[in-house]
């Protein structure tokens, strides 16, 4: 075993560290307050700077890298903007061109990847729908073949990025599910497509956005869509028809390995603030981190912060294996696990750090002049649910482990 990252992961750290400490913290806290999702001109110098596309094969514009290496870029973006509504852009940008590296059409990845690899083009993920997130087998927009087009109907719900794709020059869409056969079939006749909103510059016809004010991380937009009778090539379907449930699932386990990279870059950044404030606040003569009540807390988050990453990492390592190194030794299945435990603890340790940093703050941290909270509810959106409930990652790791007889509900009709 061996715990280090290599000389040429450190170098691409640094790199993206010295970027960050020039592009991204000089204007976290005014992008997040301006709730406008993210700036156009940030997107093309993240895109010139290599960051997004980083584990796509270079002859698709990326960077010929690894998912360990996309880890490394969220967690220190997350570290500079720890509200994570940047690191939630380049997560996107990274996790879902990956799938479609791996499953799309040559023509739908020439086309698409070089574009958000540039920072021209948005590529994220679409599949909450508004009555539920968590039940992907459930889902209700509709795709219906016709001739060499598919014809989607319908409505998505709590997506990230809908006004970045709309507003970047090329366009952008979304790794979008859709019912491509009867109801009855349940997760059998879903069917994943690389759907564009806007492309040239030119937005789909029958694509109709909406937007949420969300509480927090408001420097990337969330919002749904409706689709009316939206025409889409054969060219952009992902894999094979009507197995569109299980290239979701693998298209979670990549991206949920950066969300809880984000969730872990900006709870470090959070207890640096801690550890700065421990150096003045003194009451009762002493510092406040002299108090057991204070610093046994501070070392009981420190250890768990640090036991996250390294599932975190770990998992990453191990999609790599799967992905980029194709050793056959492991398959996706593997990844269940390892991913779901991260997505659970990254974030949950994040949040909690975050709570007892902004009361170790006192009134201060309650305050809109104390950065703290913007953090707090940026870590949160990913417990509350985004790219997976907590509970379901619970269940994955119930259902793997213990043995899925003995854990999943039988469904109406088995
Ligand atoms: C800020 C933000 C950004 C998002 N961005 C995107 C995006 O880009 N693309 C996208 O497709 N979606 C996005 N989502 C939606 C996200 O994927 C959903 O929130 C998530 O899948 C949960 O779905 P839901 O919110 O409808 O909750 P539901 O699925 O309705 O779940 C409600 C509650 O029930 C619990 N629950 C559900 N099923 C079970 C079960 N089997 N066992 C135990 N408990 C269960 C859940 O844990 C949850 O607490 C985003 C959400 C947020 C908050």
């Amino acid at each position: 075993m061996d715990f280090r990252f290599s000389e040429e992961e450190e170098l691409f750290r640094s790199t993206v560290r010295e970027f960050c400490e020039k592009y991204i913290a000089p204007r976290w806290i005014e992008i997040d307050e301006a709730r406008k999702g993210t700036p156009v001109d940030l997107i093309k110098r993240m895109g010139e700077q290599g960051l997004f596309c980083i584990p796509v094969r270079e002859e698709y514009g990326g960077m010929g890298g690894t998912m360990t290496m996309a880890a490394i870029a969220v967690d220190e973006m997350a570290y500079y903007d720890p509200s994570i509504a940047v690191p939630v852009y380049t997560l996107l940008c990274n996790g879902w061109p990956l799938l479609l590296d791996l499953y799309g059409s040559e023509e739908a990845k020439s086309e698409i990847l070089p574009k958000v690899a540039a920072g021209e083009a948005f590529f994220g993920i679409a599949t909450t729908e508004p009555q539920g997130g968590s039940d992907i087998a459930g889902t209700r927009v509709t795709a219906k073949k016709e001739g060499k087009k598919w014809i989607f109907n319908g409505e998505k719900a709590y997506i990230s990025g809908v006004k970045e794709a709309l507003e970047l020059p090329w366009g952008g869409g979304f790794f979008l599910i859709a019912r491509t056969g009867p109801k009855e079939a349940g997760h059998r006749s879903l069917t994943t497509f690389a759907f564009l909103a806007k492309k040239d510059g030119e937005i789909v016809k029958g694509f109709e956005p909406t937007y949420y004010e969300d509480i927090g991380r408001a420097g990337i937009s969330c919002g749904g869509f409706m689709l009316n009778n939206v025409e889409v090539d054969d060219k952009y379907r992902i894999g094979e028809e009507n197995k569109g449930f299980y290239y979701t699932m693998e298209g979670f386990n990549v991206a949920r390995i950066l969300v809880a990279a984000a969730a872990v870059g900006s709870a470090r950044w959070a207890l640096d603030q801690a550890k700065e404030w421990f150096k003045t606040r003194k009451l009762f003569g002493r510092y406040i981190s002299s108090f057991q009540g204070v610093n046994f807390k501070f070392a009981e988050l420190y250890a768990r912060l640090e036991a996250a990453r390294l599932i975190i990492y770990r998992a990453a390592w191990l999609a790599d294996q799967i992905y980029i190194h194709k050793n056959p030794t492991y398959s996706p299945r593997d990844l269940n696990v390892p991913v779901a435990m991260a997505k659970m603890m990254g974030p949950e340790v994040a949040v909690d750090i975050y709570e007892e940093v902004m009361k170790w703050f006192g009134a201060y941290g309650y305050t809109r002049e104390c950065p703290i909270f913007r953090g707090w509810l940026g870590t949160f959106s990913y417990v509350i649910g985004a790219e997976g409930a907590q509970n379901i990652m619970r269940y994955i790791i119930a259902r793997d482990v213990i043995g899925a007889e003995y854990v999943r509900p039988k469904l109406a009709g088995e």
